[in-house]
């Protein structure tokens, strides 16, 4: 597909990334709702339900739906492998939109919701009474968490061909 892109971009991206790499990090994102999910069940059974079905709608729908048809991996393997999945469920969209409310400044937002939901019942569950296996699934959601968003996701973005664009970029974050 040719695109023209309006943004500059890194010219030390990947044209693509690796497969293997793209499984690892969609497993990440997925045991990390599911321990977010495993947290709202604790709460009530139909958060869990709620939560998790609201995690894989923000990444694998909304996200290729909005950011990716205006991003240099639309219809490529980016980090995620979700420029691939975009180009499966939307049109391509212009590139100067990208770092905008229509494109990948509404996602943190959004994915915001997913970070408040299990914190907040953290909060309760530090006035309840002692559960060795409430502490391993906070251990684990917290350290996903922070490995996701700091090394693993450093390394993504370094490699990102929109990274000088991108406002959720590892690099300008930390
Ligand atoms: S790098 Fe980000 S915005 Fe671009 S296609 Fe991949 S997930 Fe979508």
């Amino acid at each position: 597909m040719n695109i023209t892109y309006r943004v500059k971009l890194n010219e030390n991206g990947l044209e693509e990334y690796q497969k293997s790499g793209i499984i690892l990090n969609n497993l990440l994102m997925l045991s990390w709702i599911i321990l977010g999910s495993l947290t709202g069940w604790y709460f009530r059974p139909l958060v869990a339900v709620l939560y998790f079905s609201f995690g894989v709608i923000v990444v694998y729908v909304m996200h290729p739906k909005l950011a990716c048809p205006k991003c240099y991996y639309y219809d490529k393997w980016c980090g995620m492998g979700l420029g691939r999945l975009s180009a499966l469920i939307s049109k391509p969209s212009d590139s100067k939109y990208f770092n905008s409310f229509s494109g990948m400044l509404v996602i943190p937002l959004i994915f915001g919701i997913l970070v408040l939901i299990p914190l907040a019942i953290y909060i309760t569950w530090i006035f309840q009474e002692f559960n060795p296996i409430k502490i391993i699934i906070v251990v684990l959601w917290l350290s996903e968490l922070v490995y996701g968003n700091g090394i693993v996701k450093k390394k993504k973005c370094s490699l990102c061909k929109m990274e000088i664009t991108c406002p959720e970029s590892a690099l300008k974050l930390t």
